[in-house]
């Protein structure tokens, strides 16, 4: 019962019932529900929801052909495309797994990642095919790899043109017969943990994924699975209109997460996708692009990291534009600034903004804001766990949990925790400890059990012995009217340990030792910035992270 638990959505209860299906069957039971319904947007080009289930079908068959199924990886080395939703539900239908690559990725962790994930078939395009074929010609990934398939452009010798495995003209037809059992069987391994060291590969079961996707379909449109033997997702809502700001089968998102991150394939390609959304997607984000299409499209959702929404406030577009149509905003993968909120809820009237938490070792999601227009959300904290999904936090010196009201590391155990991590019987002993999983986050609850991240435990600096947490710092500098963006790392030193440098974008001009005096004054002396570095901007992955290692390197 959701009764007790404030911000919980209207109407859903707590616990959801998963069928016990594979991720591939939530695309059946789309298409058969939004048929001719655009799926995906891109540019010109659109895809009908019958046409991607169909060419998915032709795609697993076409693998199937070449010998590729169950147990096997599949890397997609590919940008966002209408081609990699195809190749990710094909690789699904053919029960297979499917291992997401950047496709900037130099050619080093290239040839690791596919090695580690023993990948026996890589989906690239024109634009990247010079470090595929170099890594193909290596021995040990070159001789495990049969098929290599080329999106646009021709395809070189012994590769396979896309378009001949899963013709635009595909007519209707099944998947390949394959038996996936969900509890065991792989369904995707990502690879993460690059912004902070050596990247490991998060092993996700089908039923990790498909219930992260339910959680996530349920929260943000008020529609559960329905009960039942059926082996086909079919979904029943609740609630009245208002509570649901986009309602199944009629929502349109703008997206900009890459799909090879954990927030873009759950977030974007497997979510919406199963509740019925029209995805549009763009080549690169440019924000005065991105808002036209937001206008142009009727846009109702937009999602995205905070280095993205912090790239449209500073857009000179976003006061001109008519973005009435807007009704949610979903932000995640780090910390969106009290600042940003406060700025986006002031330019987009209305829309409601939702903050949430997860990690790629969660499938994607662990906590959020309720996405339902309400009076419960909580900005700033990232809202409250999700269907079936247990939070606790842990004093990391101690090992006890904490009381009401004191930071510790963020653990977490739900139906979306990963395997495991590839290969690394160490990390796995260290990472997962009675079916809870640790996060390196900490975290705080306020009293009615809203979930707040105080930063990355990995972040945290120590000055004469006393914790410093950089996002107390960065919320102070971003509230300040000179700064646009900014990101606080420690120097070491070694009568100190270490203390607090802020690296700077400003907002115009910027009078430093003004900025620094008016934040410090804010803050307790030991947390208080000692230096400041004015940069252009501030350096952040593909997916939108703060990349603090960088910032560190530099300091050096
Ligand atoms: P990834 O696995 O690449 O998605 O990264 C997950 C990490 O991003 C988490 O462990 C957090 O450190 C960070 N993160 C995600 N969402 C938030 C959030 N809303 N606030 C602060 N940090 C976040």
């Amino acid at each position: 019962n959701s009764g007790t638990v404030k911000g919980w959505p209207t109407g859903l209860p707590r616990s959801l019932d998963y069928p016990e299906v594979p991720v591939g069957e939530l695309l059946r039971g789309a298409s058969q529900r939004f048929g001719e319904r655009i799926a995906i947007r891109h540019g010109t080009d659109v895809l009908t929801y019958s046409s991607l289930w169909q060419r998915s079908c032709a795609f697993a068959r076409a693998l199937a052909d070449h010998g590729v199924g169950s147990g096997q990886t599949v890397t997609l080395h590919l940008p966002n495309c209408l081609e990699y939703a195809i190749a990710y539900y094909g690789v699904m239908l053919a029960g297979a797994t499917f291992c997401p690559a950047n496709p900037l990725l130099p050619k080093a962790p290239l040839s690791k990642q596919l090695s580690d994930a023993g990948t026996v078939a890589v989906v690239t395009h024109a634009g990247a095919i010079t470090p595929v074929e170099s890594v193909l010609g290596e021995p040990e990934v070159g001789e495990a790899v049969r098929l290599v398939v080329m999106v646009g452009g021709e395809p070189g010798p012994g590769q396979v043109a896309f378009d001949s495995c899963a013709p635009s003209d595909s007519p209707a037809s099944e998947p390949p017969a394959v038996d996936i059992d969900v509890r065991r069987d792989l369904a995707h391994i990502s690879y993460t943990g690059g912004t902070t060291g050596l990247s490991k590969g998060v092993e996700l079961t089908h039923r990790n994924v498909v219930c992260n996707v339910l959680q996530y379909v349920a929260w943000n449109h008020g529609a559960v699975p329905a009960t039942g033997e059926s082996d086909v997702v079919t979904v029943d809502q609740v609630g009245s209109e208002t509570d649901w700001p986009v309602r199944l089968g009629n929502g349109v998102l703008i997206n900009l997460t890459p799909w090879f991150h954990a927030m873009g394939c759950i977030g974007s390609l497997t979510v919406p996708l199963v509740a019925g959304v029209t995805v549009i997607l763009h080549d690169r984000f440019d924000p005065a692009t991105y808002l036209a299409d937001a206008e142009r499209w009727r846009v109702t959702s937009m999602s995205g990291a905070p280095a993205m929404f912090a790239a449209l406030l500073a857009e000179p577009d976003i006061g001109k534009r008519d973005l009435g149509s807007v009704r949610a905003l979903s932000s995640g993968g780090g910390p969106l600034p009290h600042e940003h909120i406060r700025l986006l809820s002031e330019r987009l009237p209305g829309v409601v903004v939702c903050e949430g938490y997860g990690l790629t070792e969660a499938t994607m999601g662990v906590a959020s804001n309720p996405t339902a227009r309400s009076s419960t959300q909580k900005l700033g904290t990232v809202g409250v766990p999700v269907f079936d999904t247990e939070v606790r936090l842990m004093d990391p010196s101690t090992g006890r949990e904490c009381g009401q009201g004191e930071a510790g590391e963020v653990q977490v155990r739900g139906p979306q925790v990963m395997v495991g991590y590839r290969n690394r019987p160490e990390e796995n002993a260290e990472s997962l400890v009675d079916g809870w999983l640790r996060t390196g986050d900490m975290g705080k609850f306020d009293s009615d059990g809203y979930l707040m991240i105080v930063d990355r435990l990995k972040d945290m600096l120590i000055y004469k012995g006393y914790n410093v947490y950089p996002r107390e710092i960065e919320e102070l500098l971003i509230a300040h009217p000179s700064v646009r963006a900014a990101a606080v790392v420690g120097r070491p030193n070694a009568s100190v340990g270490e203390f607090p440098v802020a690296f700077v974008v400003p907002a115009g001009h910027i009078d430093v030792d003004k900025v620094t005096a008016h934040v410090n004054a804010q803050l307790l002396p030991y947390k208080r910035i000692r230096e400041v570095v004015v940069v252009d901007q501030i350096p952040v992955s593909a997916a939108g992270k703060v990349l603090k290692r960088d910032l560190r390197d530099q300091l050096r």
